[in-house]
């Protein structure tokens, strides 16, 4: 299985090491025919806005908007995250996403005096024990469409419990960034449960 990261902005490199402990000998990406070539996609940690504008100007961007609605398997983590998102709160003008899932998520969401923070969390099925999270002005999930699931919340500081890693089919996304932490869970969880979903639908 070719899995690609999107290598136009952001922790490429992290994801890329997580991959290869994984197993996985994974593809930096970010021409068209990269993205036909590959069979699931990361889309790394950085600046929602500065990826989407570089895969316009790569090209990319409808590529991969079509790959998503055709079922490509993707994790997207934070930013990445934004990046698969229906709708986007907080959104800069004009701010475009690849889409795929029915979820709204906020950006920047947990407030300037604690734009980077790490929790101990449960992910549901893939993270017992504990697995150490950090957020890095992270969004989360205001709310999921009824194909979504819930795998991890976190309590925001106004007391609300938000998603921050939801899963519907072939799509995963996480607020936080497992690539930043040697904690290859959520990779091995994408790679092994999520991309093998795609192939029994093949
Ligand atoms: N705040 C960033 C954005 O809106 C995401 C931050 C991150 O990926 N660490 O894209």
């Amino acid at each position: 299985m070719k899995v690609g990261v999107l290598a136009l902005q952001g922790d490429v490199r992290e994801h890329i090491k997580a991959l290869e402990e994984c197993g996985v000998s994974p593809f930096s990406v970010r021409r068209p025919s990269e993205i036909e070539n590959i069979d699931a996609l990361i889309l790394p940690g950085g600046e929602s806005t500065t990826i989407a504008l570089l895969a316009e100007e790569f090209g990319v961007f409808d590529v991969i908007q079509n790959r998503i609605q055709k079922g490509m398997p993707v994790y997207g983590s934070c930013a990445g995250m934004i990046l698969l998102a229906d709708r986007v709160l907080d959104a800069t003008k004009d701010q475009k996403t690849f889409g795929g899932m029915d979820i709204t998520v906020r950006r920047n969401a947990f407030g300037r005096q604690v734009d980077s923070f790490e929790s101990d969390l449960h992910v549901d099925g893939i993270t017992t024990p504990l697995m150490k999270a950090v957020f890095i002005r992270a969004p989360w999930v205001e709310s999921v469409g009824s194909g979504v699931e819930v795998l991890a919340s976190v309590k925001s500081p106004d007391g609300r419990e938000h998603p921050v890693a939801v899963r519907q089919g072939t799509l995963l996304a996480t607020s936080f960034h497992p690539e930043l932490t040697g904690d290859n869970r959520i990779h091995r969880y994408f790679v092994e449960q999520v991309c093998k979903v795609e192939k029994s639908i093949k």
